[in-house]
């Protein structure tokens, strides 16, 4: 739908392919790689985001729920995904005639899928979900692991094609719980092989891990938020890839005044200048995704220079002071935040999450569904 507001998100779906096909690269040839475009792609547009990161390369996608593979299903992308989470007996029917592959870790779904697939005549994948140290979903026992892979080789319909588990804190200095993890992890899977039983594909690896710990890669990498550009923990980049971000957050100033000094601003009177300042108001408030934590902290770019946020940030509206940017004018563009520090410092992702006490993750995640996307 066409929108007309100002207030948009430039996606760059460049970037989006560039980073792809950089984990592409520097994995092994043998090595798939799962697109993780849960939460609408981390806010950048699930469709997109899978397009783009199929046309670099991608083998495989990662969603949290069914809802969300069936979104992609009907935009037309017919790449194998995976459901990492849960699914409820009822959507089972649905995933198996959609060709979605389900996360299992009881003999109970184990048995509802193969049911499904007998019924629709068609043949379900499943990958078995260990739970290595992130206490979460899966199997903790290797014996439960081997029972569960053995009685999903042996219906008919069913496909037991991956095998996998979820760092707790690959992103840490220390890499020792994840070398543990790790360690689990192959253990079970080589018993499974070991027992005769065909496991394609063991994976493993989030962005951090799959930056910092090569040799944990195996058979497919899940990489989230470093394919939008973004790092998991500033120093995670140990592979060195050039990633390149891709999410800007924009709008453009609605208003222009003076106001004196002593003359509050906003809601709850929170911010009162101490001298005479010229206040614009951009269009951008909390309902958008802005976090309101924000309020007289963060600030915003225009014309190459920082705008301190001032007073609370509204449902809709967020005021800033231009005292020091004189040449800005009604209808300037603003980034609230994003994309490159060519920029300007004071309004990176990162710096807005650290700001707000959160990760770039929710970050992104959070910018509302009012917020039309603009690819580029
Ligand atoms: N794999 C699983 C099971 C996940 O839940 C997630 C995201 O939370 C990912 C992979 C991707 O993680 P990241 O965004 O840190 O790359």
């Amino acid at each position: 739908m066409y929108s007309y507001r100002d207030t948009r998100a430039e996606i760059s779906l460049d970037a989006i392919y560039h980073n792809a096909a950089a984990f592409k690269a520097c994995a092994s040839p043998s090595c798939r790689l799962m697109a993780v475009v849960k939460a609408d792609g981390y806010g950048h547009g699930a469709a997109a985001a899978a397009a783009a990161a199929m046309e670099a390369g991608a083998d495989y996608l990662g969603v949290a729920f069914l809802d969300e593979a069936l979104q992609l299903r009907e935009a037309g992308i017919g790449l194998p995904i995976l459901v990492l989470g849960y699914t409820p007996p009822r959507s089972t029917e649905a995933a198996v005639r959609s060709g979605v592959a389900l996360t299992v870790f009881t003999g109970e779904a184990l048995d509802c899928i193969a049911a499904c697939a007998q019924r629709l005549q068609r043949e379900a994948a499943v990958h078995l979900k260990i739970d290595t140290g992130m206490s979460r979903l899966g199997v903790t026992e290797a014996d439960e692991a081997l029972a569960l892979a053995r009685k999903a080789a042996s219906i008919p319909g069913l496909r037991l094609e991956g095998v996998f588990t979820h760092f707790a804190d690959a992103d840490a200095p220390d890499p020792s719980y994840t070398e543990r993890q790790f360690a689990a992890f192959t253990g079970i899977v080589e018993r499974l092989r070991r027992e005769g039983l065909s496991v394609p594909i063991a994976h493993c690896c989030n962005s951090a891990a799959a930056l910092r710990f090569p040799q944990m890669h195996l058979d497919m990498i899940r990489i989230g938020i470093s394919l939008y550009g973004l790092l998991p923990a500033p120093d995670a980049n140990a592979a060195g890839l050039e990633l390149k971000q891709a999410f800007r957050l924009k709008t453009a100033v609605a208003s222009l005044k003076p106001v004196a000094a002593g003359q509050p601003v906003g809601y709850g009177c929170t911010y009162r200048p101490d001298r005479d300042i010229r206040v614009a108001a951009i269009p951008i408030g909390y309902a958008d995704g802005l976090p309101r934590s924000l309020s007289n902290r963060g600030c915003v770019l225009i014309r190459g220079g920082q705008a301190p946020i001032i007073g609370r940030i509204c449902m809709d509206q967020t005021m800033v002071d231009v005292t020091g940017l004189p040449d800005v004018r009604v209808g300037d563009e603003v980034t609230v935040y994003g994309g490159d520090p060519r920029d300007g410092a004071g309004a990176s992702i990162d710096e807005v999450a650290a700001l707000a006490g959160t990760i770039n993750y929710e970050i992104v995640c959070a910018v509302a569904k009012r917020v039309p996307r603009v690819y580029r």
